[in-house]
């Protein structure tokens, strides 16, 4: 039934799109044409990987299949490019292909999987398990559409190196690990990066959105995803017996206070022009009914857009949770510990090259298909390849929800499942035509 509707509504679209680019010859008049050509191997490619999905720093078969096809393009590809923080090594995949003098443009692909069991019921769903860093089996599933994200560009490295007479200087692909965990960019970075292949005038990418529809893209100038701080909070008492709180200091009683607590940071402490989320999304403590533990473990993700912000939520989180703990009368060597475990940059487009890219994309795909993208709090890493804003950069949405359903979904207010969901199901087909058609044209256009 639902695959039924799924075809219907993807004929549909498809010769929406043709019926667009056939209006808009500009700037390659046979792209979206080639486009199509390569439409049936790049679904099985698409099909493979997300049958295939690997969790952040497992991404062994995947770099290994991403370099395989883009050495049999043409491309000079190194593998195992990257190096974490901790010394080991990623598996960081590099392409590159070369022409005579010019711009050299990098274009970035993320590899990883996430945690989570597939629930999508599609014939091509992943059924793989495996361990996450806790030691818990998990599902594994390309729920936030990396897996289309290769796909695409190897799309585009196809195309690109059909069309070499048409383009001048250097392109460089890259395939990502660990975006999941914001480590893999900053890895790749440490391992030397741009002194082994060279800096790039330009940085581009994509992210498929469940908030534009398939056969469209969403651009914008300014900042488009929010810079992020995953901090860890030990919340520390003295333990006892269940039925004698009196005689220890209960962890658990102060950590959901400090819950509740951290919920006015953002509304009552922060500029409302200011964007911030402030999430607790672990809470971990206790081993039995009777006993009153000695500790309480919360996991914390902040979301902000400015680093004035994020210093200053984070300093609220300190002085609350201390505060609290004095209140409480936690002896000052059992005081919380606030640890703030990663952070990640606020991703911003380049304006200028925004609105080219634009342009490009109006060009390629006709302007009804090119949607002004909304900025969200979510995070990626991307942005450090533009080494905070030297190098411009742009990431714009690329359209994965099913047009109708995208429809029923802005009319009635219910979403439809979002990235990271167990029920996110891009409408590929759509997605990666207009995907590689976009993206081969944006860097037609920079490699000019
Ligand atoms: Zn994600
Ligand atoms: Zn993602």
């Amino acid at each position: 039934m639902l695959i039924k509707k799924r075809a219907l509504a993807l004929s549909g679209v498809l010769a929406i799109a043709a019926s667009a680019a056939g209006q808009n010859t500009a700037p390659a008049p046979d792209l979206s044409a080639d486009v199509q050509q390569q439409l049936t191997a790049l679904t099985e490619t698409y099909k493979h990987l997300h049958r295939n999905p690997e969790l952040s720093r497992h991404e062994e078969k995947t770099s290994a299949f991403l370099a395989e096809e883009l050495r049999k393009l043409g491309y000079s590809v190194t593998e195992h490019v990257g190096r974490y923080t901790d010394g080991s090594q990623a598996d960081g995949v590099v392409a590159v292909m070369e022409d005579s003098p010019g711009p050299r443009l990098l274009i970035r692909t993320e590899m990883d999987a996430l945690p989570v069991e597939e629930k999508t019921g599609l014939n091509y769903a992943s059924t793989l398990r495996s361990t996450n860093e806790q030691g818990q089996e998990v599902g594994v599933m390309h729920a936030c559409g990396h897996d289309l994200h290769m796909t695409v560009l190897l799309g585009v490295a196809r195309e690109m190196a059909a069309r070499k007479s048409q383009w001048h200087g250097t392109l460089i692909l890259i395939g990502q690990p660990a975006e999941e965990i914001g480590q893999g960019a900053k890895a790749m970075l440490a391992d030397h990066l741009y002194d082994r292949f060279g800096q790039p005038d330009f940085v581009l990418s994509e992210h498929d959105s469940n908030d534009v529809p398939a056969g469209s893209v969403a651009i914008k100038g300014g900042p488009l995803l929010a810079g992020v701080a995953s901090i860890d909070v030990t919340i520390r008492g003295l333990g006892s017996h269940g039925s004698a709180p009196q005689e220890g200091k209960d962890p658990i009683v102060l950590a959901s206070e400090f819950v509740l607590v951290a919920q006015t940071i953002v509304s009552r402490q922060i500029d409302p022009q200011r964007a911030a989320v402030l999430t607790v999304g672990m809470f971990h403590g206790g081993t039995k009914n009777n006993v009153i533990p000695d500790e309480v473990k919360l996991g914390l993700s902040l979301r902000t857009y400015s680093q004035d912000v994020q210093d200053q939520i984070i300093a609220d989180i300190r002085r609350t949770a201390n505060g609290l703990a004095e209140a409480y009368g936690v002896p000052a060597d059992r005081l919380p510990i606030v640890t703030v475990l990663s952070t990640g940059p606020v991703t911003v487009n380049d304006d200028a090259m925004a609105e080219r890219l634009r342009q490009t994309a109006v060009s390629a795909l006709g302007k009804d298909h090119v949607e002004q993208a909304r900025a969200i709090m979510a995070s990626e890493d991307v942005g450090r390849f533009t080494l905070d804003g030297k190098i411009p950069g742009v990431m714009y949405w690329l359209g994965a929800a099913d047009p109708e359903k995208l429809a029923e979904s802005r009319k009635s207010g219910v979403a439809l499942p979002s990235l990271h969901s167990p029920l996110f199901a891009p409408l590929y087909a759509p997605a990666i035509k207009t995907g590689v058609t976009a993206m081969t044209a944006m860097a037609l256009d920079l490699l000019k």
